[in-house]
């Protein structure tokens, strides 16, 4: 019984990946970083966070372990498993192991919606034992400095099933993420997206107008995801109005009334 070889350089980030600073969450993430203290970063989807993170693995040099949690995420899943093979069993690692083992950055997206058990293997990692407990092999790792564990939760769900337990998140030092500001999100948008300003400016116009229809008949505004993906269909030549309908405006709801509304709002900026 072995654990299987695994190539943490293959999880390294060697292209710089485009991300604009919107506060002082590099200087934040350094400072958790050094001193060992794990980053909960909050905010709505599609507003910078995976891409932040991205950005601090190249930057610090770690390697990137990235897991989606979903309902079905067990603690086995985070930690691993014994796998049988045609003639011998074999360990392997889950991805938290794997992150802890070689010193990388474990990245749970949407800590919230796994299955409880999964934070009963964060906690001692996210405290100062720093350890991870594999109970299936009677072994406990200990995180070498350079392991980090970021989690990201999207408070806005208001559910309170969705909600983060205090004795979770009272570990981790929180960067808050919104929506970019004007500018900042223009420059967003035509580099992603590689659209020119006029058209930026309209994306973030329309952007706003959702975004105040949070919690009026929209669960949430438009993402500066959704942005960026309505400019690059207007990049390659799709006429605006059906690239913001296609991007935005189904990304956002299927409802009658709310996708007449939406579709005023885009008739009236393109
Ligand atoms: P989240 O993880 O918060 O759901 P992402 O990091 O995936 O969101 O961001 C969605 C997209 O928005 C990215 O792929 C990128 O194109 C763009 N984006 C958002 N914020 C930034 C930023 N600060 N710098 C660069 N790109 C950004």
């Amino acid at each position: 019984m072995h654990a299987r070889d695994f190539a943490a350089e293959s999880l390294l980030i060697e292209e710089e990946p485009y991300y604009q600073p919107v506060g002082s969450e590099i200087a934040l993430f350094e400072a958790a970083y050094a001193s060992q203290i794990p980053v909960l970063l909050k905010g709505p989807t599609g507003c910078g966070k995976t891409r932040f993170v991205e950005y601090m693995a190249w930057r610090l040099k770690r390697p990137l372990i990235t897991v989606s949690c979903h309902d079905d995420l067990t603690a086995s899943d985070l930690v691993g498993r014994y796998l049988i093979t045609s003639n011998e069993t074999v360990w392997l690692d889950g991805p938290l192991a794997r992150a802890v083992r070689c010193g990388g950055i474990c990245y749970l997206d949407e800590i919230v919606e796994a299955r409880k058990d999964t934070t009963v293997v964060i906690h001692p990692l996210a405290d100062d034992r720093r350890c991870l407990p594999i109970e299936k092999r009677g072994e406990v790792l200990k995180a070498p400095k350079e392991f980090v564990l970021v989690i990201s939760y999207n408070p806005g769900y208001q559910s309170v099933l969705k909600e983060l337990k205090q004795s979770t998140r009272q570990r981790f030092v929180a960067i808050e993420f919104g929506y970019p500001e004007a500018e900042l999100e223009k420059t967003i948008l035509m580099r992603e997206a590689g659209i020119d300003a006029r058209t930026a400016e309209k994306l973030i116009k329309l952007a706003a107008m959702t975004r105040s229809l949070k919690g009026n008949g929209l669960d949430e505004g438009a993402s500066t995801r959704l942005l960026v993906h309505a400019g690059k269909l207007i990049a390659r030549g799709v006429e605006p109005r059906a690239a913001c309908r296609g991007a935005i405006a189904q990304a956002l709801s299927d409802e009658h009334d709310m996708l007449v509304a939406v579709d005023e709002l885009i008739s009236t900026l393109f």
